[in-house]
């Protein structure tokens, strides 16, 4: 099975594919983590993007979907993958769409998390508590100019993924256990 989870930062995206990894056995990408991970490592890549990631602005679209590309076609997404933070722009969706063309392959579901703006700041801003600093970009300011960047630049595939009639939309503000059952509801698992 191969889906998007869609919706804002703090929508519980990564709570959900990480379920659905540890139930189900598909792949979690998130490309959050991989960029983190990249810093981390001192990479040439994660030095690249290092200020990008501070900043709440997205990496170009190049780079990201060269770094999709790779792991998509890698033998642990053969059972299937969940997409966590990509795609994040239009040209990244069309991308998408042309990698699994290429491979014969399809999406079997875009899933969007509908989320409180309000509510979700609230949350950005106690996970940077509770990850102690780990993120360089969950302060109050950044994460207010990530949720600008998601209006502008992100929330544009919703209408692609509704016309193509792959959209499907589960209420984000109930608790994660509600959350989950909505989604396994859709994939009918
Ligand atoms: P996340 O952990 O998904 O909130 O991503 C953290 C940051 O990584 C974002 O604010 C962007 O700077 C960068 N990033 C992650 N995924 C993408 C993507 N698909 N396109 C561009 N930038 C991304």
């Amino acid at each position: 099975m191969r889906l998007i989870l869609l919706g804002p930062p703090g929508a519980g995206k990564g709570t959900q594919a990480k379920r659905l990894e540890d139930l189900h056995g598909l792949k979690q990408l998130a490309t959050g983590d991989m960029l983190r991970a990249e810093i981390a490592s001192g990479s040439k890549l994660g030095k690249r993007v290092e200020g990008v990631l501070a900043s709440g602005e997205l990496v170009s679209d190049d780079t990201m979907i060269e770094m999709i590309a790779h792991r998509i076609s890698s033998p642990d997404c053969e059972k299937g993958f969940i997409l966590d933070g990509f795609p994040r722009t239009v040209a990244q969706a069309e991308a998408l769409d042309e990698m699994l063309t290429e491979h014969k392959r399809s999406l079997d579901s875009v899933i969007l998390m509908e989320v409180n703006e309000d509510e979700l700041l609230d949350r950005v801003a106690k996970r940077a508590i509770e990850d102690g600093g780990a993120r360089t970009d969950s302060d109050e300011a950044t994460a207010k100019h990530r949720m600008d960047v998601y209006k502008k630049q992100t929330a544009p595939i919703i209408p692609y993924y509704k016309n193509q009639e792959t959209l499907q939309t589960v209420d984000g503000m109930r608790s994660i256990e509600d959350v989950a059952i909505q989604i396994d509801a859709i994939l009918g698992l």
